[in-house]
This record gives structure tokens, C-alpha cells and sequence, in this order.
């Protein structure tokens, strides 16, 4: 009889100390960085991704991320920082998101974790129309010097193609443009949806027909926050399914036909 009382006693306390952790533990954890709010780190000059209208900062990466966070309940913050700084930001707990048109690399993987892919992107080469550049191989093969926007996969691949010589690296990809247009850069190598909305808003410039590199877009999230990375992970899965992705893109990029 008293060894079943000193039972049930060390089950209820075994049990209320499993529910003061849980409790204590899901009190200390926090969803994201401020409560309520999830705050995406981007660099908004990446159309149509990203941009700014007046001195809203929209685009399909907003938009996406904007009903992320509705159907999480938060309110959604954007921050506009330098592109290179968004992964260390994200890593060291000031943002909750990056979501830049980013490319999910095996590097910042090691940094970072990433949700499930919403978007493709394709690093593409602009030179001018009467540039002897044709093709991907000429340019690497010739001394030609290319512009790239810092930190970004165009910069890594290239630096790894043709070294630190020959490249000269810009804050924002529209920088880099305008030194394809000024002659102090033969090639600005560029995701292609950007690269077009460059190319459309400049007079003489083209994009080579051949692709560099194809990759998927992703945000990322803290790797000690795995609880927001699937609640994002779910969210997006289920705008994937329902269409909403496909509609926000089809609303900035609207195929053929
Ligand atoms: N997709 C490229 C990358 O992740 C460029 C992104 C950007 O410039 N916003 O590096």
C-alpha cells in the first residue's frame, strides 16, 4: 500500500516537472525575434523580387513572404539591408527571414537553414548589343572583366571561373548595369529576371542566350530556429499547392501565351 502511494506520488511529481520544463521552455523559446513580427532581412533593389514603389518595398519575394506571415499569424517587417550581410544577419538571431531571390547554396547551408524552394533563377551574362561576347565560354576565355553584385552567387561562380582580377563587384546589381553601360565592365553576369527588368530599362544592352546557372530561391531561416522553419515550411507548401505562389509569380512574370 505505501509502495503504490510512493508510486503514484513520484508519477504526479515526475509529471508536474515534465509540464514546469514545458512550460518553462516554451515561455524562454521564442516564434521569432519580436513577437508578433516576422521580420525578413532582403535587399530591395532586385525586381521584380524585390523593390521599391514610392517607399513601399514590394515584389513577388513581399508578397510571398507577406502571406507566410498571415498564415502565421504575424505581421510581416521588411528590412532593406546590403545583400551580403543578410545570411549573418539572419545567423546571428536580428532577422527572423532572408528572403532575397536567394539562391540555397551547399556554403550558406553551413551558415544557415533554408525552407522549401518557392522560385527558380538562372545566373545570366548582359553585355552590350555590339559586344564581341557571344557566349558564356568567350567569356571566360577572354580578358574580359565582369561586374557582379557582392556576395552573390554570379560573384562567387565567376571569382571561382576567372579570379579576384577580373571582377569588379557592386553593391546593387543596378550599379553594376550602369558600369556595363559606362564601358568600365564588358558583362554583368546577373539573375535573369532581374537582368531583364535591367536590360528593359536601359537602351543597347542584351542577354546572351545561353544560361549560366540554374538554381532554386529560397529564404532562410536561424538553424536553432527549426520551429519557425517549419511552420514556414508548411505555410509555403500549402501556397505552393493552392496556387498562390504560382499566382504572385505569374502576376510579376507573366508567361507566354
Ligand atoms: N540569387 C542570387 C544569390 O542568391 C542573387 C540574389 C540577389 O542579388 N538578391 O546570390
Amino acid at each position: 500500500m505505501k509502495n503504490l502511494i510512493m508510486k503514484v506520488v513520484s508519477v504526479a511529481l515526475v509529471g508536474a516537472m515534465g509540464f514546469a520544463i514545458a512550460g518553462c521552455g516554451s515561455s524562454a523559446k521564442k516564434l521569432t525575434v519580436e513577437e508578433g513580427k516576422l521580420i525578413m532581412a532582403t535587399n530591395a533593389f532586385f525586381p521584380p523580387y524585390e523593390f521599391y514603389e514610392g517607399d513601399r518595398i514590394v515584389g513577388i519575394d513581399q508578397e510571398i513572404a507577406s502571406e507566410v506571415a498571415t498564415r502565421l499569424g504575424l505581421e510581416l517587417e521588411i528590412q532593406d539591408i546590403e545583400f551580403d550581410s543578410i545570411v549573418a544577419g539572419v545567423q546571428s538571431g536580428k532577422y527572423d527571414i532572408g528572403c532575397a531571390g536567394m539562391t540555397v547554396t551547399e556554403d550558406r547551408l553551413k551558415s544557415v537553414n533554408f525552407t522549401v524552394s518557392y522560385a527558380t533563377g538562372i545566373q545570366s551574362v548582359i553585355v552590350k548589343e555590339d559586344s564581341a561576347i557571344t557566349d558564356v565560354d568567350a567569356l571566360i576565355s577572354g580578358e574580359y572583366v565582369v561586374g557582379v553584385q557582392q556576395g552573390t552567387t554570379g560573384d562567387i561562380y565567376m571569382t571561382d571561373e576567372i579570379g579576384d582580377d577580373r571582377i569588379e563587384r557592386f553593391n546593387k546589381g543596378a550599379d553594376a548595369v550602369l558600369a556595363l553601360t559606362n564601358g568600365q565592365v564588358d558583362a554583368v553576369v546577373i539573375d535573369d529576371q532581374p537582368a531583364q527588368a535591367f536590360v528593359d530599362a536601359n537602351e543597347g544592352l542584351t542577354i546572351l542566350s545561353t544560361p549560366y546557372a540554374i538554381e532554386d530561391y529560397a529564404m532562410c531561416v536561424n538553424k536553432d530556429n527549426e520551429e519557425l522553419l517549419n511552420k514556414i515550411n508548411e505555410a509555403l507548401n500549402a501556397m505552393i499547392a493552392d496556387g498562390t505562389v504560382a499566382a504572385i509569380i505569374e502576376e510579376y512574370i507573366p508567361s507566354n501565351g
